[in-house]
């Protein structure tokens, strides 16, 4: 039986898959809008600025427009990508910075449509994940770390096992047990972290070569963010009683993700 089929039979409903599209249209729509905004400014400023020196709106609208230029490379590899053709992984930095800017903008533009934060956030980690995937990272076992939050043990469990994992005793009242029992299988290491922060903590205590972490789309945003250059992928947990509360993990995909980035032991 496979693990979907578990979950089903628990009446766990695993949510479709986030479109990657999404994503990178809202971010399209902000460029656009935010090089209308700059072409303005400049417009604007232009006299003030010849007026200091005449070189100065030059200066200024080369800046703005390398601006755009960049970020429309940043979208322009993502849709690459995301299409399956060639694209420059060097941009990749570029593209996450723009992230960073440009995010809570088109949270706002979004709005209006009946987008909300958590399905751009669902859109923006499918699609780092194809960027992951796509350039082809791939890390000993023994160098991957699996960070998944607390909410994912049962709230009734008694056994401690944010410090130990492996004080789980896998009941299968939640899906800790079946990770721990997997990270045995594969070797790979695998800590249960009480808050984003801690699990920040453990990333740069461990210096892992890859990360896969499992959690809600907003702390995975910030997460695969927070770690670049670190390669991180995310897999989203299932939350059928509410936020922070007895979540769940779609099992296929945690093991999906872990055979595209594991080594097999004959490559390491
Ligand atoms: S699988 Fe492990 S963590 Fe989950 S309820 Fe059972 S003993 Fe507790």
């Amino acid at each position: 039986m496979t693990d979907q089929s578990k979950m089903e039979k628990k009446n766990i409903v695993i949510p479709g898959r986030p479109k990657k599209r999404l994503f990178i249209g809202m971010l399209l729509l902000t460029d656009g809008l935010a090089a209308a905004m700059l072409y303005g400014i400049w417009y604007i400023a232009s006299p003030g600025l010849s007026n200091i020196a005449e070189v100065l709106p030059t200066i200024v609208g080369g800046i703005f427009a390398v601006s755009v230029v960049l970020s429309l490379l940043g979208i322009l590899n993502m849709v690459l990508a995301v299409a399956d053709l060639p694209y420059l992984p060097l941009l990749q930095r570029r593209t996450y910075e723009l992230i960073n800017v440009l995010f809570p903008v088109a949270v706002r533009l979004a709005k209006p449509f009946g987008i909300g934060r958590r399905k751009l956030e669902g859109s923006f980690i499918a699609t780092s994940n194809l960027m992951f995937n796509r350039m082809g990272i791939r890390v000993p076992a023994s160098r991957l770390l699996v960070v998944t939050p607390h909410c994912l043990q049962l709230a009734t469990c008694p056994h401690k096992i944010t410090r130990d994992p492996g004080n789980c005793k896998r009941c299968g009242g939640c899906d800790i047990g079946a990770l721990v029992t997997l990270s045995e299988e594969m070797g790979f290491h695998f800590f249960v972290a009480t808050g984003g922060t801690l699990a920040r903590q453990i990333i740069y205590k461990m210096r892992p070569q890859a990360v896969l972490a499992i959690a809600c789309e907003r702390d995975l945003m910030s997460g695969i963010q927070d770690v670049y250059p670190l390669p991180a992928v995310g897999v989203l947990n299932i939350r059928p009683n509410g936020p922070c509360y007895n979540t769940h993990v779609d099992m296929d995909e945690v093991k999906a993700q872990l055979e595209k980035i594991i080594l097999p032991e004959g490559e390491v």
